[in-house]
Parts: C-alpha cells; structure tokens; sequence
C-alpha cells in the first residue's frame, strides 16, 4: 500500500448502520464523500437470517449513495437510495438496479429522443405563425415547459433553464413510449429479483407477498409516473399504465429475458 493509498484508505472513516425493517434488516456500511454518503455495502438480512448482499447485484463500476429518493443516475453511474425503511424499498432498488443494467446494456435515454427536438435553435424559436406558414397544424403542437439548465452555455439565448416551446405531439408520444418502456422493463426486472430470491427461500418484501400485492405496487409508481407526463407534457395517453390493470403482467415478465412467472 503506498502513501496515497493509505491515505485515501484512512480518510474513509467507515461506519456501519442497521435499518429495521418488518421482513428483516439491512446492515450497510458507509462512508462521507465530501457531502455525500457512499453505502458501500448493503446487505439484507431475513428473518430466518438467510443473508443477502445486494450489492453485488450492481453492475460494474455502479454504487450506492444516500438521498431522499430512489432514483438511478445514468451519467454518475450511482443509485441513490432513500428511505430504506419503507415498505417497498428494496423492490426499488432492484428496480434502480434495472435501470442500470439497462443503461449499461446502451439502451438509449429516453430523453434524448425530447432533447434532440429542444436543443435546436430553429425549434426553439418556431412560432405558430410559422407552423401555419408551414402549412402544418397548430393542433398537432403542444406548448410545453421545457428545462435545459445548460442551454445558455451552448449558445441559446435564454437566461432562464424553464421556458416554454411548441414541440410536435408526435415527439412527445415518442417521448412517452420510450420512457414508459424503460421504466416496465426495470419493474421487470425487480419482479423477476424477488421471484428469484422467494424460489432461494429468501423473503424479501413480506408486506407484499402477493404477485397481485407486488404488481399494485408497480403500478402505484406507473401511476405517480403517469401523472407526471401527463401534467408537464399535456399528454393525456395512458403510456406507462395502459389499459386493465393484470392485463400486462404477463408481458412485464416476458420483457426481461423471456423467462415465465411462477411467483
Ligand atoms: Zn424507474
């Protein structure tokens, strides 16, 4: 170990914590970051003291930090983890870490599919004057509120990162899907996890120990989602709950990798 190493090693400082939850605990073992606390081992303990380390079901060169929320952070490569108390919590981080596998199998970010339309100039500055010029429908537009914090240091005019702009419905619905698609495949994912893990003898979740309980609470998150689009994109098509809610179960599990549900 030479010098810097030992230092960097020292200024660590770990500490562990136990998180009681109804279905076990969670041991982590942490360390400051500046303001940030990186978990850099959690581990799930059952009540029948069958252990699980969930961190190595991160990809690699991904980790754990401390939040409010639950959220994966593409650019980061970080899973930040918020409330580990809460029923549902370790579902979530299995659905964070769907998120990254998936971004790490290059799927491409949702997001993009907006950005490419909003971080250009002429799109920024098209008027309905000039969509009837066109000869195209207003009513194929939406006014929507855009948010590009770096649009300033990339030559656009704006002052503000919030600001209105007509953008084609069609990009939107583009938008939608994509993201839609992204998120069921994460839930798939978790579903498949804790299938996993039941079928191993380790109960994970006993607050939902139903496939019907799991999939109300996959669709409560949808739904939050959902309401989301539809408020900040004037969109009201159901894209991430779509129709009944069982009807798609089948086809959750049958998005990641094929395989059958017998949960
Ligand atoms: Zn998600």
């Amino acid at each position: 170990m030479n010098g810097y190493f030992r230092k960097e090693f020292l200024d660590k400082r770990y500490y562990g914590e136990i998180i009681k939850r109804t279905d076990g605990i969670i041991l982590t073992k942490n360390y400051k970051e500046g303001e940030r606390v990186i978990i850099e081992k959690l581990i799930f303990k059952d009540k029948n003291g069958e252990k699980l380390d969930i961190t190595r079901f991160l990809p690699e060169g991904w980790k754990f930090v401390k939040n409010k929320e639950f959220s994966a952070n593409r650019e980061n490569k970080e899973i930040k983890l918020g409330n580990l108390k809460e029923v549902g919590a370790l579902f979530t981080i299995f659905h964070e870490i769907g998120h990254a596998i998936s971004y790490e199998n290059n799927i491409e970010d949702p997001k993009k599919i907006l950005e490419e339309y909003t971080h250009n100039l002429e799109n920024r500055q098209l008027t309905k004057e000039d969509i009837i010029k066109r000869g195209e429908k207003i009513e194929d537009y939406e006014e929507i509120l855009v948010y590009d914090p770096y649009g300033k240091s990339v030559g656009f005019d704006r002052d503000e990162p919030f600001f209105t702009m007509l953008v084609p419905k069609k990009v939107i619905k583009n938008y939608g899907e994509a993201l839609a698609k992204l998120e069921r495949n994460a839930w798939a994912y978790a579903l498949n996890q804790i299938r996993n893990l039941r079928n191993k003898g380790i109960i994970i979740e006993n607050e939902l120990p139903t496939l019907e309980k799991l999939v109300n609470f996959i669709y409560s998150c949808l739904l939050t989602y959902e309401e989301d689009f539809k408020k900040r994109y004037k969109d009201p098509t159901p894209y991430f709950t779509k129709g009944k809610k069982f009807e798609k179960i089948e086809e959750l599990f049958k998005n990641w990798a094929g395989e059958e549900s017998n949960l």
